[in-house]
């Protein structure tokens, strides 16, 4: 009796040990699981917009798996997983944490699929979609961004990632046509060449505007003709797409 007593008594430090032991393997769990929560507000809150009351699961459970910490400077950890966008260097910055839930959601990707990323920034969105898809070609304009980049999504063990130093308004012909292309910087229009490099049934997410003015997250869908459409989803703010185009 006096052992079972013991042994009973014993459960609840076990579990106690259990739950420390998972907290000090991952301190941001909790940070990640309240993000989340602000992600499926937002979607409510948007769903006139972009006709969807909550994101894909699979992409709820790839925003949950990357460790977005990782991919802020040292002094911004701390708010990693704030639902805003933070300074990345550079003048640039990593999206809302909403934002890139709705750009890849909105992508209908399939586990074989190819996707282009223009705009690597701190390379958080391309592991979002690594987590997600077969492969992820991703081209940054500044190069010390682009090198960073390569490096974190390296050292995380996103091997299905290549990040190319370049201007992104002309895509990547070497490996078109892509399943998806998401622009994470805001362009004038939508890039020609980039149309050109996605496949027939393939989907673009683009903002599109100025740096003054509005500008306005865009659904690119090119059907199994070949034929373009064009939908405005929701009013956004993005870095501008820069180059010499
Ligand atoms: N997807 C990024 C967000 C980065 S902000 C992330 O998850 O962190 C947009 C990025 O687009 C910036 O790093 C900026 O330098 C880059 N950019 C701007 N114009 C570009 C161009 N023409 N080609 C490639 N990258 C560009």
């Amino acid at each position: 009796m006096r052992g079972a007593r013991r042994g009973l008594s014993l459960l609840p430090l076990l579990a106690g040990v259990a739950a420390f032991a998972v907290a000090a393997d991952d301190p941001y769990q909790r940070q990640r699981a309240r993000m989340l929560e602000e992600i499926r507000a937002d979607y409510v809150d948007t769903a006139i917009h972009i006709d969807k009351e909550a994101a894909d699961p699979r992409v709820m459970d790839a925003m949950a798996s990357v460790p977005r910490h990782e991919f802020v400077t040292p002094d911004m950890r701390r708010l990693a997983y704030a639902n805003r966008p933070l300074p990345i260097g550079h003048g640039q910055t990593i999206s809302q944490p909403y934002i890139v839930a709705v750009m890849t959601d909105l992508l209908n990707v399939r586990p074989g699929d190819r996707v282009l990323e223009v705009g690597t920034g701190s390379g958080y969105q391309a592991a979002v979609l690594a987590e997600l898809v077969a492969e992820v070609y991703s081209i940054e304009i500044i190069e010390p961004l682009a090198a960073q980049a390569a490096a974190r999504l390296q050292r995380l063990g996103y091997d299905n990632v290549v990040v190319r130093h370049g201007d992104g308004y002309y895509g990547w012909e070497e490996h078109d046509p892509f399943d998806a292309i998401v622009v994470t910087a805001a362009a004038s229009h939508v890039p020609p060449p980039l149309i050109a490099q996605l496949r027939n049934g393939g989907r673009m997410i683009i903002p599109v505007g100025t740096r003054f003015l509005v500008q306005e997250l865009l659904l690119v869908v090119k059907d199994e003709t070949g034929s373009v459409t064009t939908k405005q989803l929701l009013p956004v703010r993005f870095v501008p797409l820069t180059g010499g185009h």
